[in-house]
This record gives structure tokens, C-alpha cells and sequence, in this order.
């Protein structure tokens, strides 16, 4: 057995100490801004027992937001009460608040009392995949701001969400593909409509119709904690797999590093 000098197995001893990985800081928690759509006067779409959407939501957002904390998440509600915010507000607000993602939760009304299941939109800068839920979702956004501040702010908005339609539609296909899974239904897709509230968000984002409330059947199922809680779980799921694929590139980019 060869003897090593102690001298030289100090020295080994102090580089492994060198070495040995410091104890990194803890990464600030991903943020996810959760917009439950409607509220106050404007209900939203109502069911054919009368459940307003505007109500769906909130309980909806409620339920994601602490299905995403217990994910690990930060999570921030754009309204945790019965108060209208203007459309133009809400991606305002996640940009105030540095979120890494926002997501919209809206309730689907059709003519077809069979409609169910849910539809996942990102922002489309034209016409978009179906005029009448874009017409039904806009129709609360109140006037467009009018000062000359506000139509510079306003073409900002334009331009923010522009920078992340990639992934944008990356979370709206995550998130779809749980939500299917959660209906039982296997080939439904994403969707582009020129939301309103989805214009402005300097985040990746996405609208979700979570389920038909014109259909008696789901809208049965809305006022179940138990459903609701499924739906939470479901969007979790692909919060969680869109930054699984993406790997945190978002977060670079939101600070300003290049990619
Ligand atoms: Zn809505």
C-alpha cells in the first residue's frame, strides 16, 4: 500500500471541499396568474338550470390556484371574489406581477345542447378558429381605453402576447391533452381566437373553455367539487409537462437572457 505524504492528502481533502457543490439558492417558485373570466355585472354565459358562469369560473380558479400551490407553484388569482375586472386589466395585472403564466378560465355555451368537453384556445392575431365564443368572450371588455396613453398602452398590449405564441400554444396543447383525458375525448385540439384578454399577457397564455354549461349534463357536473378538483388536476398536469417540455427556457427569456 502506497503511504500519501500528509501534506498532499491535505491538499486532496481541501479540492474535494472546493469542489463539493455549494448548496444552490432556492429558485424563486414559477408563477402562474389564473383569470377566472367574468364577474360582478357581467355573468358570463348561464346554464339551462340557471348556473352562471361568471360563478363556474370563480370556484374553477379557486380550485386550480391551490391544486397549482400544492404543485409547488405560485399561483395568483386576477379576481378571488364576485368583482368585475375589465379585459384590458387582467394581463396587465400578471405583467405587473412578473407571471410566467396566465390562464384564463371561461365556461362554453352552444346551440348543440351535446356540446362537452372542453377547449383550449391561444391568441390568434386574425379572425380565429370560431367567431361566436370570441364574440360571447369579448363582449365584456367594456370600451377600448381612449387617451393617447392608453392606445400607446394598448399597441404594447398588441405586441406583447405576439413574442409568445410558440409557447403559448405549446401550453394550450399540454393543457388540452389532460383536459381530454379528463372527458374521455381523443382527438380534440387546440384552437386560435383573437381573445381580448389574451392580448396583452407578456407570458405564454391560453383561454380555457373548461366545459360546456349549456349542456345540462356538465353543467351538473360544475357544481361538483369533486369534478372541479379533476379539472384543477387535469390543468396542473399540463402546467406542470409545458415546463417539463420547455425545460425553463420561458424564464430565461422573461428576464432578458438570450433564446
Ligand atoms: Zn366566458
Amino acid at each position: 500500500m502506497i503511504r500519501l505524504p500528509s501534506i498532499l492528502l491535505a491538499t486532496f481533502s481541501l479540492l474535494a471541499w472546493a469542489q463539493t457543490p455549494k448548496p444552490a439558492a432556492p429558485s424563486p417558485r414559477l408563477k402562474v396568474m389564473v383569470d377566472p373570466g367574468h364577474g360582478g355585472d357581467d355573468g358570463g354565459a348561464k346554464g339551462p338550470k340557471g348556473l352562471k358562469e361568471k360563478t363556474a369560473a370563480l370556484e374553477i380558479g379557486q380550485a386550480v390556484a391551490a391544486r397549482l400551490e400544492a404543485a409547488g407553484f405560485q399561483a395568483l388569482l386576477t379576481r378571488d371574489d364576485d368583482t368585475f375586472i375589465p379585459l384590458w386589466d387582467r394581463a396587465r395585472v400578471a405583467n405587473a406581477q412578473g407571471a410566467d403564466l396566465f390562464i384564463s378560465l371561461h365556461l362554453n355555451a352552444a346551440r348543440a345542447k351535446a356540446a362537452r368537453g372542453s377547449e383550449v384556445f391561444f391568441l390568434s392575431l386574425g379572425k380565429g378558429d370560431d367567431e361566436d365564443v370570441v364574440a360571447v368572450e369579448n363582449a365584456g371588455a367594456g370600451a377600448a381605453p381612449a387617451s393617447a396613453e392608453s392606445v400607446v398602452a394598448s399597441i404594447l398590449d398588441d405586441l406583447a402576447q405576439k413574442a409568445f405564441l410558440q409557447d403559448s400554444e405549446r401550453l394550450a396543447v399540454a393543457v388540452q391533452g389532460q383536459l381530454n383525458r379528463l372527458a374521455g375525448i381523443k382527438e380534440r385540439g387546440v384552437k386560435q381566437a383573437p381573445f381580448i384578454v389574451l392580448r396583452g399577457a407578456a407570458m405564454p397564455a391560453v383561454l380555457v373553455e373548461v366545459a360546456f354549461i349549456s349542456n345540462p349534463k356538465e353543467e351538473e357536473k360544475l357544481k361538483d367539487a369533486a369534478f372541479r378538483a379533476k379539472v384543477a388536476e387535469a390543468i396542473t398536469q399540463g402546467v406542470r409537462r409545458y415546463f417539463a417540455e420547455t425545460n425553463g427556457s420561458v424564464r430565461r427569456r422573461m428576464v432578458g437572457a438570450p433564446g
